[in-house]
């Protein structure tokens, strides 16, 4: 659509972007591993605090490096939410591993940690949690779990940079995190992402399998004398390109989560009204919560009162959009995974949750409007 005056998300530049990447040009190399990268895996380890990052092509990338990490083989089992993106459950298929699909909590959308222990089998080897929206699973709980029972836990903390629980950043807490910067994350650089490696025990073998299963990182640190085939790997890792492009926003990403969280708390003070009157659900969020929001979205009553809010919404020039088809109902999903029992709550909440416009050169006043749009959508249709 050429008329949208309102996208639901747009890339943008915050600083150096476009300088830095001519300075890795002019470096006289552009392929992995050099400056740039150098400072994203420092920025990373020392804003997020975790033993070991290493830049990806995407988190989808970074996810399969953490299934090889975790050993998923042929019918090993990975246990996760359904209501997540394809990749979460794709990584692990990809080894021959099966996702056993599990209900999310109500409040946060995240996998309901309560339900876990009945789908857990002796062929279960790992957990990944999701951060829906940047908000954090029960990690202590999951934590608990996987020590019960010798699990790898796996943070999918593709929406969640720079989200915290009690002090510890969302990727560093379970034996590895995955980080996303695809243009419709908070933090950018088109395609790419990180493996967060809190595990001390997987990091020699995750810097091999980054780079295409060499030793060549021992090789350079003069750790070894012959630089050789070793173990299995792919190309993982982004060129200078996209870590120079990286760097620039990762050294304003303070600044663009400050930006987003005021939006968010504008959408949720211009729409507590409708909210009390059950119009729809708004996220519930604690008072400490430090949310790095990353989506804005409400539940509205049922299905055709969404479709009908999105077409309200879409004529007055605001994209808003929904997500995600259930995996478990997905085809992909019904033929290498299965679900844990019935899913209710992400039945129900995929088929009613919409996401309102929110990046970064979206602004207060634009908030305002398109929450206007809303009111006037339910006084007129719904008797408000
Ligand atoms: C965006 C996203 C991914 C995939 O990230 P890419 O960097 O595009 O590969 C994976 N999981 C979740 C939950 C996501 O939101």
């Amino acid at each position: 659509m050429t008329n949208v005056r309102i996208p639901f998300g747009k890339p943008f530049i915050v600083g150096k972007e476009l300088f830095y990447i001519a300075q890795a040009v002019m470096n006289g190399s552009i392929a992995g591993d050099g400056m740039f990268t150098k400072r994203c895996h420092q920025w990373l380890e020392e804003n997020l605090r975790c033993r070991k990052a290493l830049l990806a092509n995407s988190c989808t990338a970074a996810l399969e490096m953490s299934a090889i990490l975790a050993g998923i083989g042929p019918g090993d089992e990975v246990i996760m939410p359904s209501f997540t993106f394809v990749s979460t459950a794709n990584a692990f298929v990809l080894r021959g591993g099966v996702p056993v699909f599990v209900d999310i909590r109500p409040d946060t959308l995240n996998i309901d940690e309560r339900l876990i222990e009945a789908s857990i089998t002796p062929r279960t080897k790992a957990i990944v949690a999701v951060h829906y929206a940047g908000r954090p699973c029960a990690m202590d709980e999951l934590k608990k779990i996987c020590q019960r029972h010798g699990l790898y836990l796996i943070e999918d903390a593709a929406q969640a940079i720079l989200a915290h629980e009690d002090g510890h950043a969302l990727g560093t807490i379970g034996d590895m995190g995955c980080l996303s910067f695809h243009e419709t994350k908070n933090v950018i650089s088109g395609e790419g992402g990180a493996l967060l490696i809190n595990n001390p025990e997987l990091i020699e073998r995750a810097e091999i399998i980054w780079q295409k299963g060499t030793n060549r990182k021992a090789f350079l640190r003069g750790q070894v004398d012959k630089y050789t085939w070793v173990d299995i790997g792919s190309s993982f890792l982004p060129s200078e390109l996209t870590a120079a492009f990286l760097y620039a926003q990762l050294e304003h990403a303070g600044r663009i989560n400050a930006h987003r969280r005021k939006l968010y708390k504008e959408y949720t003070k211009q729409l507590a009204a409708l909210a009390a009157e059950n119009h729809f659900s708004l996220p519930m969020m604690g008072e400490e919560e430090e949310t790095n929001a990353h989506i804005f979205y409400l539940v509205t009553r049922n299905e055709d009162e969404r479709a009908a809010l999105i077409q309200h919404l879409g004529a007055a020039g605001i994209s808003a959009v929904f997500h995600y088809v259930p995996l478990h109902s997905s085809p992909a999903g019904q033929s290498f995974g299965r679900a844990s029992g019935e899913l209710p709550v992400t039945d129900r909440t995929s088929s009613r949750l919409l996401r309102l416009p929110l990046y970064s050169e979206l602004t207060t006043q634009q908030v305002r409007m398109i929450c206007e749009k809303i009111r006037q959508f339910y006084a007129r249709t719904h008797g408000a």
